[in-house]
């Protein structure tokens, strides 16, 4: 009864490229819903480092988000609202409570 005849079978787990192209494929995939308190909206949030984020709307921000179509309309609209605040906040509380997955830099 030897152990070594079952190691050779073992995967190779040296391979820290192999790793972190595992890690990324997880990392394009991980959408996470975060949904916002105030008016329900659901958006996917994904992290790709601690100060990225990608944020994707299932449904036009105007029309699911009351906060959000005032400032359409308000003519405020731009690059730098990305989400209503309060969303922005249930975003941040999912990320500190590690829901959001957040990669190690
Ligand atoms: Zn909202």
């Amino acid at each position: 009864m030897t152990s070594s005849s079952s190691w050779a079978k073992a995967p190779p787990h040296t391979d820290p490229i192999g790793t972190l192209a595992d890690e990324h494929e997880f990392l394009n995939s991980g959408l996470t819903p975060v949904r916002c308190a105030a008016c329900t909206t659901e958006v996917l949030v994904r992290k790709a480092s601690r100060m990225q984020m990608s944020i994707q709307w299932q449904s036009s921000p105007a029309d699911s988000c009351p906060e959000f179509a005032s400032r359409v309309s308000a003519g405020e609209l731009s690059a730098r609202i990305d989400t209503c605040p309060t969303l922005r906040e249930a975003i941040e509380k999912a990320v500190a409570a590690g829901v959001v997955a957040v990669p190690d830099e």
